[in-house]
């Protein structure tokens, strides 16, 4: 294997801001579930009618890049060793900008990459209170602490599909998204699962450009199948090795290489495009 160039580090200025944005998302999800819990004592289920899209118009005013779902969480989708203390989960993704991605792997984009990590951990803190005032009991769980394997889970809530490189491919922002949870008590809402969106496993396997322009060769060709028959998403596989992975984001704080490179990531209408070059044959 060639040897990997190495990336010039990130500036450090607007990176101290952003982890430390990280570090408060983090404190602030446990310091909220604390005393929260105390409280907390056997409720019965009490249908809230209306609230998802009362939920959906506070999501959109107050962050126009951020998309929820929302479905059940298979007890296969939790890491092993951790655990959530509900089983039902909106999920929600937020935009890494086009403009920043492209750059990848200059510090510019690994800073768009952590600002996102960072910002989204305050988003589902901010949506589990919202949720909590209106009496849903709920749990935020940060981006960069998952407890779930959150593009499968995002992909059973219809919000995307998981591309070649585990990575959710969604079809307002391809894969520029991060993507955090919040566990909830009850099916307070509508499922949003549906299977539109899994054409893209078909045109991942024309494409393949992410394992091919992987500096460290992290993208698995043969993916082994960790859990077999999960509902809503079929077999979880593991997509990427995560050693070879870990070395190069770390180095260059985020990476990002896999995101830039899929035509998806484009946006627009790129979505759209693919999916009729694939049901029409012409790719
Ligand atoms: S983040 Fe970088 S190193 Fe990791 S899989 Fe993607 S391209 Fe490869
Ligand atoms: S780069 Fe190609 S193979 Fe990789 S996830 Fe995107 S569409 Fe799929």
């Amino acid at each position: 294997m060639r040897p990997m160039a190495r990336p010039p580090a990130p500036p450090m200025g607007d990176m101290v801001e952003t982890m430390q944005d990280m570090q408060r998302g983090m404190s602030q999800s446990w310091e909220d579930i604390e005393p929260y819990f105390d409280e907390l004592e056997p409720a019965a289920f009490e249908p809230k009618p209306g609230l998802w899209n009362e939920l959906n118009k506070f999501v959109r005013e107050k962050w126009g890049d951020v998309r929820i779902g929302f479905t059940e969480l298979p007890q296969q989708m939790i890491f092993r060793g951790k655990f959530t203390l509900f089983r039902y989960a909106l999920v929600a993704n937020q935009e890494m900008k086009k403009d920043k991605i492209d750059r990848a792997p200059d510090p510019q984009a690994s800073q768009e990459v952590m600002r996102v990590y960072a910002s989204l951990g305050l988003v589902v803190n901010e949506i589990a209170r919202w949720l909590r005032k209106q009496g849903v009991r709920c749990q935020s769980n940060h981006p960069m602490g998952g407890l779930t394997n959150t593009p499968s889970l995002a992909g059973k809530a219809g919000m995307g599909w998981q591309g070649r490189h585990g990575l959710l491919v969604t079809p307002e922002y391809g894969t520029r998204v991060r993507l955090a949870p919040v566990f909830i008590e009850h099916k307070y809402f509508e499922f949003t699962d549906n299977h539109d969106h899994d054409w893209i496993e078909e045109y991942c396997e024309l494409c393949q450009v992410c394992e091919k322009e992987c500096p460290s060769k992290a993208i698995n060709s043969e993916k082994a199948v960790n859990v077999n028959n999960v509902p809503g998403v079929g077999a979880i596989r593991t997509c990427i090795n995560r050693e070879r992975c870990v070395e190069y984001f770390s180095r260059t704080m985020g990476c990002a290489i896999c995101i830039k490179v899929c035509p998806f990531s484009k946006g627009g209408d790129t979505y759209g495009q693919l999916k009729a070059a694939v049901e029409n044959r012409t790719i």
